[in-house]
């Protein structure tokens, strides 16, 4: 990971009104103010622990087998007639989290590429916005890169676990047949929030199928 870069802005709970009137030096300036505005009039405060001082550094996983279109293993397995058409897709919902990230405050984006290989997400095609992971083996897997900078994880293209009822479910490897957690079944979304939540990242959004935790 890199380190942040240096602060333009400083931030306290009880200043933002003033400093929305004054001059705005720089964009990231301005975002900042809006950032600490939205968060401030939502239950959400905790992710401004870093966005006080400008940067809202957000972190997307994305797996494959819950993207919409993908319903079969052929589609996530390189060097099939249908995997391009399916990496295609994978990316261009990468680019939407991205999209709606940065529409929703975001200064930073670092997307994972989470499915296999981790070779997925076609890099000439992504967001240049986002920085990109990719390539295996990852010591944190889906996760990789996750840590106390971020404010928010975005958990994209997920399925439901190792013996549930949804599209391609399944659990990291095909020969795991359940996990529990706590004595409660986890599928890699309850694995992957998780560790997000052990840094103090919460998951706001998740997409996968119906049966998706
Ligand atoms: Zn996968």
């Amino acid at each position: 990971m890199t380190e942040p870069p240096p602060i333009h802005h400083h931030y306290s709970p009880g200043n933002h009104k003033r400093e929305a009137h004054g001059i705005q030096r720089n964009r990231r300036m301005t975002e900042s103010q809006n950032i600490n505005y939205a968060l401030n009039d939502s239950a959400l405060d905790d992710l401004g622990k870093s966005g006080y001082n400008g940067i809202v550094n957000v972190y997307i996983s994305v797996d494959m087998e819950g993207i919409g279109g993908i319903v079969h293993w052929e589609q996530c397995s390189q060097g099939t007639k249908e995997y391009d058409d399916a990496r295609a897709l994978m990316t261009a919902e990468a680019n939407a989290a991205i999209q709606g990230a940065f529409d929703g405050g975001a200064t930073e984006v670092l997307v994972n590429d989470a499915h296999a290989s981790m070779r997925n997400i076609q890099p000439l095609e992504l967001d240049p916005r986002a920085r990109l992971l990719r390539g295996s083996i990852k010591p944190q897997s889906m996760m990789q890169g996750v840590n106390e900078s971020f404010d928010a994880a975005f958990l994209i293209g997920c399925h439901a676990g190792a013996g549930c009822n949804g599209v391609l479910s399944h659990t990291y490897g095909g020969m795991v047949a359940s996990v529990r957690l706590n004595s409660l079944s986890a599928g890699e979304v309850t694995i992957n929030s998780a560790l997000a939540g052990y840094y103090g990242v919460p998951v706001a959004l998740v997409t996968g199928d119906s049966a998706t935790p």
